[in-house]
């Protein structure tokens, strides 16, 4: 398709609208973003890059910046509370990357600054504080918006509006634990590793975790992601307990990491677990959370955002019609979606729920496992986002 010829209106300013915002421009199509924010600007802490969304920012050109600003992650660790002295017991999880390969665990900020030049750069025009509300389908279809007003018809609207998008939003859907967030300053002389995400855990009811996370500018200083578990019904109790009480409760489950307890502004973060159709009517498009949403617990989101759009790019610019390219898109991603989508369902009760058995089986049946080479060699592609070679199938060369 002449993509010249596209007018493509983006519902949503993150990871996902703004890649795709990028992709589209940079081949000659007419972007505009629409976003709730009254500046885009981005909410949370931060994640880890797989090489997934690594091997699209390198299609992108980004992948250096995000490397520059990112820490190197070569291992996730996780143990259960214990008496050692650095508060840690047995290891449960222990996952450690392929050969050559690794996670950029980056801020939110310093991926997002990134995007969102490149959009600015390839042209893409920015509507911000406009609320989306819902989409006019149709050979044209539109964007609609709280005040009443309407966006002028664009050949294809994409929603990319998250997990809480409001068109076909369930409430339903949330998940009854999710976490608070902080970004707080790395301590430089340790005790944590500067490549590894570390986690502790008590039972799947308590989890915590610190992951170094790199600078959010030049000159910025080191900093680190820390979350605590939290259930949402508990997040009135834990706010009346206070602060003293928090670090407490932190410093009974990893006592190194009380300190950042102290010192955290964190953020309740509340998970959706979600899997919309991928086609919201005639000419409209959803991708990324919006699409599929689910707890980070094996931290692909941000991955598969990046994934959509490379291939919805892919898929429009190799197709001879706009009905074509949305139906190679969907062919191209459904079955690597539908693979994260039940595994992190399946997986997420065992390190977040209320259940007893779970954590037992997890601790005693299957952290021995992992340990096999060939069990090893498949949670490493598990985690790294590989399974299904998600990459080959919409044309991206793997790094
Ligand atoms: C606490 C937390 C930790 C995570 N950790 C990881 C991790 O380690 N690894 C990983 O890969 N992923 C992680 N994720 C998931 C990742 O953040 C998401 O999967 C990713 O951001 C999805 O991108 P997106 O573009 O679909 O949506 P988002 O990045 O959420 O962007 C949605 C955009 O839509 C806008 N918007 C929403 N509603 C409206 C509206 N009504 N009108 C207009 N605009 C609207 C928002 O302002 C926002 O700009 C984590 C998520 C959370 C919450």
């Amino acid at each position: 398709m002449r993509l010249e010829r596209l007018d493509v209106a983006i519902a949503g300013a993150g990871i996902g609208g703004l890649s795709l915002g990028a992709m589209l421009a940079g081949r000659g199509a007419k972007v505009v973003i629409y976003d709730q924010m009254a500046a885009p600007q981005p909410v949370g802490s931060g994640f880890v890059l797989q090489p997934t969304g690594q091997a699209v920012l390198a299609t992108m050109r980004l992948l250096d910046g995000a490397r520059a600003r990112g820490a190197e992650i070569h291992r996730m660790h996780g143990s259960l509370a214990g008496q050692e002295t650095d508060g840690a017991g047995k290891t449960v999880l222990d996952i450690s990357y392929r050969k050559g390969e690794y996670g950029i665990a980056i801020q939110r900020v310093a991926l997002f600054d990134l995007l969102l030049q490149a959009a600015i750069d390839a042209g893409v025009a920015f509507e911000t504080s406009s609320q989306v509300t819902g989409f006019e389908p149709g050979a044209r279809p539109g964007i609609m918006f709280d005040n009443g007003r309407r966006a002028p018809s664009a050949d294809l609207v994409v929603d990319a509006m998250g997990a809480s998008s409001p068109v076909g939003h369930d409430s339903a859907k949330e998940l009854g634990y999710g976490a608070l967030w902080a970004t707080v300053p790395w301590p430089e002389h340790g005790p944590f590793h500067a490549n590894e995400l570390e986690q502790r855990y008590e039972k799947a009811s308590r989890m915590t975790g610190v992951l170094p996370v790199g600078t959010a500018a030049d000159g910025a200083p080191a900093m680190a992601t820390f979350f605590w578990s939290l259930r949402n019904r508990d997040i009135e109790p834990w706010r009346k307990a206070g602060r003293a009480a928090w670090t407490d409760e932190v410093a009974a489950l990893w006592p190194q990491a009380a300190a950042f307890a102290d010192i955290a502004e964190p953020v309740h973060a509340r998970y959706r677990h979600h899997t919309r159709k991928p086609v919201a009517g005639r000419n409209v498009l959803r991708i990324g959370d919006a699409w599929h949403a689910t707890s980070p617990q094996l931290g692909q989101g941000a991955n598969m955002a990046l994934l959509d759009a490379a291939s919805l790019a892919s898929a429009l610019e190799g197709s001879a019609s706009l009905d074509e390219a949305l139906r190679l898109h969907v062919r191209q991603r459904w079955m690597h979606v539908a693979l994260y989508q039940t595994l992190s369902a399946a997986l997420t009760p065992f390190y977040q729920s209320d259940s007893r058995v779970l954590p037992l089986l997890r601790d005693i049946a299957i952290a021995p496992t992992t340990g096999l080479p060939v069990i090893r060699s498949i949670v490493s592609r598990l985690v790294t986002g590989d399974f299904l070679d998600p990459l080959k199938r919409i044309g991206v060369e793997r790094l």
